[in-house]
C-alpha cells in the first residue's frame, strides 16, 4: 500500500481551500507522488460536475430574473415575517418605491397600504388565497386585482406569501362606458317610445274621433318616428364602424367635388334658416379615403354647423396643406362650444344642451361616428370654439400628391 506523505495531504488541503475562497474554477493539483490521484481526480469531477449545474441554475435564475422584470404585473414575495423578499419593476412603479429600499422591510413599511397588508397577514395566518379589488388613491389613482397566496415549503409551513397585481383600471373604465352608453340607448329610446304609446293610446280611446286633434297627434308620433329612425340609423352605422369588419374602400378623392353634392343636398335647411355656405377647396384637391364615408363626414359637420348656426349667419369650408397631408375645415358663425365640453365633444350622446338638441332632431352620435371614420382612416379630428362666436370643426387626412 502507498501512503500519501504529509506534504501531499498539505498540497491537497491548500487546493481545496484555493477552492473554497476563490471559485470552481480551479482545480486541485498535486505537487507529486501519485498516492492521493485518485481521490484528486474524483474531488475534480465533483468540482466540474457542480460548476455544470451551477451554471444551469445560473441561467434558470436569469430567465425567471426576466420574466419577473417583464412582466406587466406587479410581483412582490414576502416571507412568514411579512418582510419583503423580492419586488419586481412593476411593484417598483405602481408604488413608486425602490426595490433596494424595499427588500428587507416590512411591508406595510414598504408599501403603506393597509389593505395590502391585511390581505398578506390573512394569508400567512390561513395559507390560504385571497383575490381582491382594490382602489388606489395614491401614488396613483387606479383599480388593482390583487392575488394573493401563501408559499409552501413541505407539506404545511408557510414560509411567506406571493402577491400579484393586476391594473385593471382600463378594464373597469371600458365596462362603465359600456353600462353608460347601454343606459344612454335605452334613454334615449324609451323617450320617444313612450311619446308614441301616449299619443296613440289617446287616439285609440276616442282622440280618433276629433279629426283636427288627431292630425296634430299624428304629426308628433310621425316626429318621434324619424327620431327614432334617425337614433337607429347612427347607432347602427356606429357599430359597423366599431366592429373588426370595417373595410375601407380607399380611392383618390376629389373632396371639393365630395363637398359641392354635400351641399347641394343641403339646399333646403340652407334656405330655411338662410345661413350660406361657401366651398373654398381648390377644385384639384384629392385625398386617399372612403368616399362615401368622407361624404357622411361632411353631411354630419355641416348638418351641425346649420343647427347651431345663428340664422343669416355663414359657413367657410377651408383647407391647410402640411407633409403631406390636408387639414379640412368647417367653421360657422353659430353659437360656440363653452370651453368646459370641448374635450368631451366627440364622445358618444354628449351634447353641450340635450333638449336643444334633440328638439334640432339630434341623436347625439353625428361627432362620434365623425371620429371613428376620421380614425379608421389613420387620421384625426378636433374642434376649436369661441362661446357666441362660433366653431371651426376640422379633420385631417392624407392627400394624394399629383403625381408629376
Ligand atoms: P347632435 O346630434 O346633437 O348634433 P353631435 O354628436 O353631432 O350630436 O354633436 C354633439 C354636440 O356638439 C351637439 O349636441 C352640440 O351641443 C355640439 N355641437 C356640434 N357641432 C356644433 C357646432 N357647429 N356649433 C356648436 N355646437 C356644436
Amino acid at each position: 500500500m502507498i501512503f500519501a506523505t504529509n506534504k501531499q495531504i498539505k498540497s491537497l488541503i491548500t487546493g481545496l481551500d484555493k477552492i473554497s475562497q476563490d471559485s470552481l474554477n480551479e482545480k486541485v493539483e498535486l505537487s507529486s507522488g501519485i498516492s492521493l490521484s485518485p481521490l484528486v481526480s474524483a474531488i475534480n469531477n465533483l468540482i466540474g460536475a457542480f460548476t455544470k449545474r451551477i451554471a444551469f441554475l445560473e441561467q434558470e435564475n436569469k430567465k425567471s430574473v426576466a420574466i419577473l422584470d417583464n412582466m406587466i404585473e406587479g410581483v412582490l414575495a414576502i416571507d412568514k415575517d411579512a418582510k419583503v423578499i423580492s419586488i419586481n419593476p412593476a411593484t417598483e412603479n405602481i408604488f413608486g418605491i425602490k426595490k433596494s429600499e424595499a427588500e428587507g422591510r416590512y411591508l406595510l413599511e414598504a408599501i403603506r397600504n393597509n389593505d395590502i397588508a391585511e390581505i398578506a397577514n390573512k394569508v400567512l395566518t390561513s395559507g390560504g388565497f385571497i383575490s381582491q379589488e382594490l382602489s388606489l388613491v395614491w401614488p396613483v389613482q387606479r383599480i388593482f386585482s390583487i392575488n394573493a397566496s401563501a408559499i409552501i415549503i413541505g407539506e404545511r409551513s408557510i414560509s411567506g406569501c406571493l402577491i400579484v397585481i393586476h391594473d385593471i383600471t382600463e378594464i373597469r373604465k371600458l365596462e362603465a362606458m359600456r353600462r353608460e352608453f347601454v343606459a344612454n340607448v335605452s334613454h334615449e329610446l324609451k323617450t320617444p317610445l313612450t311619446s308614441i304609446k301616449g299619443f296613440v293610446e289617446t287616439l285609440l280611446e276616442g282622440a280618433i274621433e276629433d279629426r283636427e286633434n288627431s292630425r296634430n297627434f299624428l304629426e308628433i308620433i310621425h316626429e318621434h318616428t324619424i327620431r327614432l329612425d334617425g337614433l337607429i340609423n347612427d347607432l347602427l352605422s356606429l357599430a359597423y364602424l366599431e366592429s373588426k369588419a370595417l373595410a375601407l374602400n380607399l380611392e383618390k378623392t376629389n373632396i371639393s367635388q365630395l363637398l359641392d353634392k354635400v351641399l347641394e343636398g343641403f339646399k333646403s335647411q340652407f334656405k330655411a334658416k338662410g345661413v350660406s355656405a361657401e366651398n373654398q377647396l381648390p377644385g384639384e384637391l384629392f385625398v386617399n379615403a372612403d368616399s362615401a364615408k368622407i361624404e357622411q363626414v361632411l353631411v354630419n359637420l355641416v348638418d351641425n354647423a346649420i343647427k347651431f348656426n345663428r340664422s343669416q349667419g355663414t359657413i367657410n369650408i377651408s383647407h391647410q396643406d402640411f407633409d403631406g397631408k390636408v387639414k379640412i375645415i368647417v367653421e360657422d358663425t353659430g353659437m360656440g362650444i363653452p370651453e368646459k365640453d370641448l374635450a368631451r365633444i366627440f364622445e358618444r350622446f354628449y351634447r353641450v344642451d340635450k333638449a336643444r338638441s334633440r328638439e334640432l332632431g339630434g341623436t347625439g352620435l353625428g361627432l362620434s361616428i365623425v371620429k371613428h371614420i376620421i380614425e379608421a382612416h389613420g387620421g384625426s379630428v378636433g374642434v376649436e370654439s369661441l362661446e357666441g362666436a362660433g366653431s371651426k370643426f376640422w379633420f385631417i387626412l392624407l392627400k394624394v400628391i399629383k403625381e408629376a
